[in-house]
């Protein structure tokens, strides 16, 4: 066990990370964040940060000698870098979980093969692999390229093999994978931690709802039959005990029309879609990602109350011309207001959230959107969110 007054260590400067070196410092951890920023979000807030690249031997040495673990916020982080820190500290997530989740190909691979049922793809590493009739199977479909994708980056959607051999030449003509289009009935998603020990607990199932490819609210519970709920946290268990992991994971899903559940994605980290946790749950995704990594007990998973979380964007400084009136939240005793301290907006960037909290789902709803509606009235309306539970 990794006990308070000892140091963590943090790969990632990202509000992720800051979130996490919060939940630590409360609980009477030191941290300290390596990445290359300047002022990052994790890295202003940090007892210590080291700027460097993840891959720098001496910022990594240095990280290994002062500190008794270290995690990560950020999927990208090579594999080596965690590699190499696992010879010296304890390590949550493993390198190979992390190489697993941060390509895409090897992840869709993975889930296939483990019998978790994914979209119907095919992987694309020259224009040849978009011949034959197996192809044509895939479209209407969406090029996504395998690595460093994120929010909707590096994907395509394409209506015919001819747009897909244009698409993925133009993403670089990268390795990418080719997935059917779906029709989605509702996005899910599950933060499921698991411990040294394996012991596991997954969060209550977030509904999931996204603008122009970008997370935008997420509701909680989600609006869909208890035997879905119940079928998503299983599957996040089974992949998190088959892929041997150890920390805080994210599985995203599809549920499509006809209620069938695939998974989408997973993030070997905590999501955005968790972040309602901090406001509504015993425990935050973050203080278990803490606790995980310190080799103690996971924490009560358990709702207080039913929440919304409404990303800020970039966007919400633009319409104020400057710094948005947060008396938009402030007005709402219930309204919980999380900024990352990001100096600069620009659009699409994650600049911060709110979460509602009420004594009613639709509540919680209304009221979330409410604030959305006065932040950012330009927007699209709420009317994109359905109003009720998927039956
Ligand atoms: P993030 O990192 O923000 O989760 P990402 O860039 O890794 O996103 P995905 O999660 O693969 O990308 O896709 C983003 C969104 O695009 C999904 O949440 C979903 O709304 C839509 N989408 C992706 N693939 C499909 C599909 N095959 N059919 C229908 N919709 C899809
Ligand atoms: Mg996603």
């Amino acid at each position: 066990m990794i006990a308070p007054g000892q140091s963590l260590g943090l790969l990632g400067g990202g509000q992720l990370g800051r979130m996490f070196v919060m939940a630590a410092q409360s609980m009477g951890y030191r941290v300290t964040v390596l990445d290359p920023g300047a002022d990052s979000p994790a890295g202003t807030v940090a007892d210590s940060h080291l700027r460097g690249d993840y891959l720098d031997d001496a910022r990594l040495r240095e990280l290994a000698d002062t500190c008794a673990g270290a995690t990560t916020e950020f999927e990208n982080v090579p594999a080596d870098s965690l590699r190499f820190l696992a010879r010296h500290c304890v390590v949550s997530p493993a390198a190979e979980s992390v190489a697993v989740a941060q390509d895409r190909i090897a992840e869709k691979s993975f889930l296939r093969d483990n019998g978790f049922p994914v979209a119907p793809f095919r992987v694309v590493r020259s224009l040849a692999d978009l011949d034959g009739p197996e192809g044509g199977a895939l479209v209407p479909g969406i090029l996504k390229v395998s690595r460093f994708g994120y929010d909707g980056k590096g994907q395509a959607r394409v209506r015919s093999l001819d747009e897909a051999r244009a698409a993925w030449t133009s993403l670089g003509g990268e390795p990418c994978v080719l997935e059917r289009w779906l029709p989605l009935a509702r996005e899910l998603s599950v933060v499921v931690a698991r411990g040294f020990d394996g012991e596991v607990r997954t969060f209550p199932v977030a509904e999931n709802h996204h603008q122009h490819g970008i997370l935008d609210v997420s509701i909680v519970p989600a609006r869909v039959p208890d035997a879905l709920a119940a079928q998503a946290r299983a599957n996040a268990v089974a992949l998190a005990e088959k892929l041997d992991y150890r920390g805080v994971l994210c599985v995203e899903f599809f549920v499509l029309d006809d209620r069938r559940l695939l998974v989408n994605e997973i993030a070997p980290r905590p999501h955005n879609s968790g972040h309602y946790t901090i406001d509504a749950c015993v425990t935050s995704q973050f203080e278990q990602q803490v606790r995980v990594l310190a080799g103690v007990p996971l924490g009560d998973t358990a709702l207080h109350s039913p929440a919304v979380m409404v990303n800020i964007l970039g966007e919400a400084w633009m319409h104020a011309g400057g710094e948005p009136d947060w008396s938009a939240v402030f007005a709402h005793p219930r309204a919980k207001l999380h900024l990352y301290g990001k100096r600069e907006a620009r659009a699409g960037r994650k600049m911060g959230h709110y979460t509602v909290l009420a004594d009613t789902l639709d509540e919680a709803l209304a009221q979330a959107l409410q604030i959305r509606e006065r932040l950012r009235p330009l927007a699209q309306p709420a009317q994109s969110i359905p109003p009720e539970a998927l039956a």
